[in-house]
């Protein structure tokens, strides 16, 4: 059935460069139908050059929030007026709202991706080791939920030596530094058995290169026994690294889940009430054409 506009539909968002290809306009838009409210999410593709005029523009059209994507998640910084503490230890803003005619900032990805490990996986963290494949935007987001948790050990494996000393860099005046430690892919063999959460944020194993894993099986099977594989990846689902884990005996979590609850955590922020994530899982997986699980 096609939304009915309304000259008081409000207008939420995201901004993006190319924007096309977002995922986020299906699950919020599934979500505001359910909820019945005269809302409309819509992708906005914005060029860099653009950006300022455009939050301007949004601003005086009063929109009430928008998600923010590649490449603006750290261009936005600088035109908001507030950033809340957990967006400026990851250096990235993914949500920004209206408040009191202001833009602030904040950074979803954290909450996106710890929710199934305080759900479903949910355990005392603070005796537990997690090792990190790629240093990239998405990681610095997996670091910061990593010691949300507790981890006791969090491990950042990278494959250019420059890129991970300003990563751990980066961290210096935060109390992440304290348990955080950065080293080449080929500390991978030693720490895999002390590894009790392998989190995989590099696009190894993305489709179209879906027969990829960032381990082998070899590998992965020097896991200990109840260790959780994590990937950021959403499609393929499974990808070929969680299901050669799950093979091995472990605990397989996929990217959806991640993309699902940063959503929902967003939309949470806008909106003011409880959010039904399942609707925008199910819209998602409707979407990709994915089975239920
Ligand atoms: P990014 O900033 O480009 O970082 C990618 C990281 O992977 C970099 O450290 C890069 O190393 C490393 N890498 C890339 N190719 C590699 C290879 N062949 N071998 C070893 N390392 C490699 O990207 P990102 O934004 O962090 O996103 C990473 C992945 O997470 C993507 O697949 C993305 O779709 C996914 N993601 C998922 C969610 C979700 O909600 N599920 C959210 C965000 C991201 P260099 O720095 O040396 O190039």
């Amino acid at each position: 059935m096609t939304k009915l506009i309304t000259g008081k539909t409000k207008l939420l968002g995201v901004i993006g460069y190319p924007v096309e290809h977002s995922l986020s306009p299906v699950m919020h838009n599934a979500a505001i139908a359910h909820l019945g409210l005269d809302y409309v999410y819509l992708p906005f593709p914005i060029a860099p050059e653009n950006l300022e005029i455009a939050i301007a523009g949004f601003a005086a059209i009063d929109v009430v929030g928008f998600n923010v994507t590649i490449p603006h998640k750290q261009a936005i910084v600088p035109l908001l007026s507030e950033i809340t503490p957990i967006a400026q230890a990851i250096g990235a803003v993914n949500t920004v709202s209206r408040q009191n005619n202001q833009w602030v900032g904040t950074n979803t990805d954290i909450e996106g991706f710890i929710a199934p490990l305080q759900t479903t996986y949910n355990q005392d963290w603070s005796q537990k080791v997690a090792v990190i494949l790629g240093n990239g935007g998405a990681a610095r987001a997996v670091v910061a939920g990593c010691h949300q948790l507790g981890f006791a050990k969090i491990y950042v494996l990278g494959r250019n030596e420059q890129k991970l000393q300003a990563f751990c860099d980066s961290w210096n005046n935060s109390s992440i530094d304290e348990n955080l430690q950065v080293g080449t892919w080929h500390e991978l063999a030693k720490l895999i058995p002390q590894t009790d959460l392998l989190v995989n944020t590099t696009p190894i194993g993305m489709y179209p290169k879906v027969d990829e894993s960032p381990l082998s099986a070899a590998e992965i099977a020097q896991l200990p026994q109840g260790a959780i594989a994590y990937d950021l990846i959403y499609i393929p689902k499974p990808t070929q690294f969680l299901q050669l884990a799950e093979k091995q005996g472990a605990i397989a979590i996929n990217g959806l889940e991640m993309l699902v609850q940063q959503g929902a955590a967003a939309l949470k922020i806008w909106l003011q009430q409880e959010i039904p994530v399942e609707v925008m899982r199910q819209a998602l997986q409707n979407h990709l054409g994915l089975k239920n699980s």
